[in-house]
């Protein structure tokens, strides 16, 4: 059956339940329109390329925001985009000049192609790339589907011991690994972390790999308060509806920092809370915004200039995040698998979906829809 292109031929849910097809695909048409469409599989035409079968795949944040927003910045779903970007999968076809990975390897899926050329990418940082592919990006389709072509030289090869469900980690402990390396976090160090949600968690982790020794999550729910004490924190607090500076002094008093913390990482984006970190941070301290929120803020300049704080960006993961990050799951310093609340079937996407916007899960996988599973619940943070 023939489409045009960007007009997936849609599959009703029941349908998509009974029918094993090969390339199921979850397509966002419209804010609040997900469905089920078949895409034509992809067919290898890059000899430096492979494709993949995609095995799990989390849903992240902004998989959520572009569901009920349409769209994150300058990033607007005009046309339906496959969703997704948290993948491994399983390597079933190379391109003939792929050296480093043969069929049947898992692999951690780096879900961008950056052009190579820009000044950007020849001085190293491909993630910073103007004409970068990134998956789920519009107009760049996503990874929930059944198949995925990607260069070679993003797929990251899992070693004996790491599974495909923590594969699909591999992306927001990246994301983290590239947080804490723009914070240049020193052993030692103090780091107050704003968000628990799992970016802000696998910040915490990340620290203390680096050496932290005091690493304090905030957030505003207790129960991501009490995970993030039994994964990698030391210290906890709940924000409260009080002033930034109030907040501030609230936390540097638990943590015992009368001189404020050496390096403040935002992993929420909201505002109050960014605030809140210019009114934590030492004299001399790192700053750096990992978290995405609204696209302008007010925030305290002035004590940015005053305390001379080092204040940086973070964007997605570049030169050697990926490896670091397989590195410390493969050598048990972080265990991602803490973090999965749940897998569930392709057939369950749509569900998935409500229980993440719902605030009840640290991070679902959905399987790709070749992937014979039955749903699994772990980790339920309520
Ligand atoms: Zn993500
Ligand atoms: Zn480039």
């Amino acid at each position: 059956m023939a489409s045009s292109v960007g007009e997936p031929v849609s599959v009703p849910i029941q349908e998509a339940k009974s029918k094993r097809t090969q390339n199921i695909s979850l397509f966002l048409h419209k804010p609040h329109d997900l469905r089920y469409g078949e895409k034509e599989p992809p067919v290898l035409k890059n000899q430096f390329d492979v494709l993949l079968a995609i095995n799990y795949t989390g849903i992240c944040g902004s998989d959520i925001h572009f569901w009920e927003h349409g769209g994150i910045g300058a990033y607007n779903v005009t046309s339906p985009i496959v969703l997704g970007h948290e993948s491994a999968g399983t390597v079933v076809q190379i391109g003939s000049a792929v050296k480093h990975l043969r069929i049947g390897d898992h692999v951690a899926l780096e879900p961008c192609a950056p052009c190579r050329r820009c000044e950007a990418c020849l001085s190293g940082h491909y993630n910073l790339c103007p004409d970068m592919i990134f998956a789920a990006s519009p107009p760049y389709d996503g990874t929930l589907t059944g198949f995925y072509i990607a260069p070679a030289d993003f797929c990251h090869k899992l070693p004996d011991g790491v599974s495909l469900q923590e594969g699909a980690l591999i992306e927001p402990l990246a994301v983290a690994v590239h947080i804490v390396r723009q914070a240049e976090v020193k052993p030692g160090q103090s780091v107050v972390i704003m968000g628990a949600g799992p970016v802000g968690l696998l910040c915490a982790a990340v620290a203390r790999v680096f050496g932290a020794s005091m690493v304090l999550s905030v957030d505003i729910v207790d129960s991501k308060l009490e995970f993030a004490k039994s994964f990698a924190a030391t210290h906890t607090y709940k924000s409260q509806p009080i002033s930034p500076e109030a907040n501030a002094a609230e936390i540097r008093e638990i943590a015992n920092l009368p001189g404020g913390a050496d390096v403040v990482i935002d992993a929420s984006g909201f505002e109050l809370s960014i605030r809140t970190s210019f009114f934590v941070i030492r004299v001399g301290g790192t700053y750096v915004q990992g978290g995405m929120g609204k696209s302008d803020i007010t925030f305290p300049i002035m004590a940015l200039c005053m305390k001379e704080v080092t204040a940086k960006g973070s964007f997605r993961y570049g030169s050697g995040d990926y490896k670091l990050a397989i590195d410390l799951v493969a050598t048990g310093r972080i265990d991602v698998k803490r973090l999965i609340t749940g897998t569930v079937p392709f057939i369950e996407a749509l569900e998935a979906f409500e229980e993440v916007k719902g605030g009840h899960a640290i991070k679902i996988l959905i399987a790709g829809p070749n992937e014979k599973l039955n749903s699994q619940r772990g980790n339920d943070i309520t």
